[in-house]
């Protein structure tokens, strides 16, 4: 792989993040001070007797393989979905907003496997671009006609928090997605959330008929000061609701982490990979129902195969070297943007935001200038948007990215670091 390639496929998102510390579960207490054990062994199991037993690693269909024009790479993505179902896992997850995914999913998955035979999630996403209820819920009979599944296992109202939720209610979308699992077209309801732990604690106390919550897990956000990965798990299990892990790697950024980072996991255990420590780490807490990997291609999927298949978690001693990868992570100043994109779709100016940040945090990380530069071009210009210095400043960027960036002034650091162009 020469280092193009490395940059585009494993550079994916540099996030940077002011880890305080890290540390497994071990006191979460909750609803009447029953202990989270508890609490796990009343709920989740018997939400989904209805379905096979899910297993701890699953398929995320975000990052799906690239063609040279890209596209998706869909014979890739039929082997990676072979080896997968032949690891013995079985979820699946898309969504309506992942440009392509569902098309993607048709072809690897639904026409090549029995439809018993996976579990397959997608997600509706009303923040964008619905201007009344009916649009909403076109998206799920688009989903529907895109994907060729008949029904969802896993039905997600996507990305809640900030100002996204309330789309949701405004359009009565919880109590349309319940009438569809009525009529067997999903099985079970839920919703994703990039939220503060308080506006995460309203949509359970509001939406106490959320069978599941999905939510950004990785061992940098756990402690970490906007994100507080740590308090959203723990309401989501007072609430005694099942927790599906999104961002184990962090936008592929722990897969490839900063050198100080690396050199934490060498000592360790130098056979294993990077993402094996993050991936591990997400699933470790209880109540966790699966992990979801937006792999990219079929050695990230070899890989964690190999991690997941026989899942064990993380000892007390293996948890000590990640909270010493937090530490050594806790002192790097970059910017933690995840590329999910988010942010382009409601840009006026057509701002390569997500690339901007990559090339930005590539020079933090590395120091070369050359290949920093490279990376703007490459990421913002090669990509048909435009450089940070064209933003005028209108915040509506900042309403919508879920990691809570303050994009404006990063956007300022962008220019005046990498230059005006
Ligand atoms: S603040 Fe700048 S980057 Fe953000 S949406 Fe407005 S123009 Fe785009
Ligand atoms: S919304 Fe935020 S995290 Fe997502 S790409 Fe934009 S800046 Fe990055």
């Amino acid at each position: 792989m020469d280092r193009r390639e490395f940059l585009k496929e494993s550079l994916i998102a540099i996030g940077g993040m002011a880890v305080a510390s890290s540390g497994l579960l071990s006191a979460c207490v909750g609803k009447g001070n029953k202990k989270i054990e508890e609490l796990i062994a009343e709920a989740p199991a018997a939400f989904f007797d209805d379905l096979p037993p899910i297993g701890k690693l699953g398929f995320g269909l975000m990052r799906l393989p690239r063609l040279e024009d890209r596209s998706i790479d869909i014979e890739q993505t039929k082997q990676m979905v072979d080896l997968f179902m032949q690891a013995g896992f079985n979820y699946f997850d898309t969504a309506w907003a992942y440009g392509g995914s569902e098309d993607a999913t048709r072809q690897a998955l639904v026409e090549r496997y029995p439809r018993d035979k996976f579990i397959l999630a997608t997600k509706l996403a009303a923040w964008v671009k619905c201007e009344n209820r009916e649009q909403a819920i076109a998206q799920f009979e688009t989903s529907l006609e895109r994907t060729g599944a008949g029904y969802f296992d896993f039905y997600l109202l996507h990305n809640l928090g900030g100002n996204r939720t309330h789309f949701f209610d405004d359009y009565d979308l919880w109590t349309w997605a319940f009438e569809q699992k009525a009529a067997g077209k999903i099985k079970h309801v839920g919703f994703s959330a990039h939220a503060t732990p308080e506006e995460l604690e309203e949509i359970l106390v509001k939406h106490p008929e959320a069978e599941f919550v999905q939510l950004q897990i990785n061992y940098a956000d756990w402690e970490d000061p906007t994100v507080k990965a740590r308090e959203c798990y723990e309401i989501a299990r007072r609430h005694g609701k099942p927790v599906i892990v999104m961002e184990p790697i962090k936008g592929g950024m722990l897969a490839n982490p900063p050198q100080p980072v690396k050199e934490v996991f060498d000592n360790a255990a130098p056979d294993e990979s990077y993402a094996s420590w993050a991936l591990r780490y997400a699933a470790s807490p209880e109540g966790i129902m699966t992990v979801l990997s937006g792999m990219s291609n079929v050695e990230q999927m070899e890989d964690n195969i190999h991690t997941m298949k026989d899942f064990d978690k993380l000892t007390d001693e293996q948890a000590k070297v990640i909270d010493d990868a937090c530490k050594a992570l806790a002192s790097i100043p970059t910017v933690p943007c995840t590329n999910c994109n988010y942010c382009a779709k409601v840009c006026p100016m057509n701002v390569g935001i997500s690339g901007s940040f990559n090339a930005l945090n590539f020079y933090t990380m590395y120091g070369d200038m050359t290949e920093a530069l490279d990376q703007e071009d490459f990421y913002v210009k090669g990509k048909g948007f435009n450089f940070a210095s064209a933003c005028i400043k209108c915040g509506k960027c900042e309403e919508v990215c879920p990691q809570h960036i303050n994009i404006r002034e990063q956007l300022d650091r962008v220019v005046e670091v990498l230059g005006k162009k």
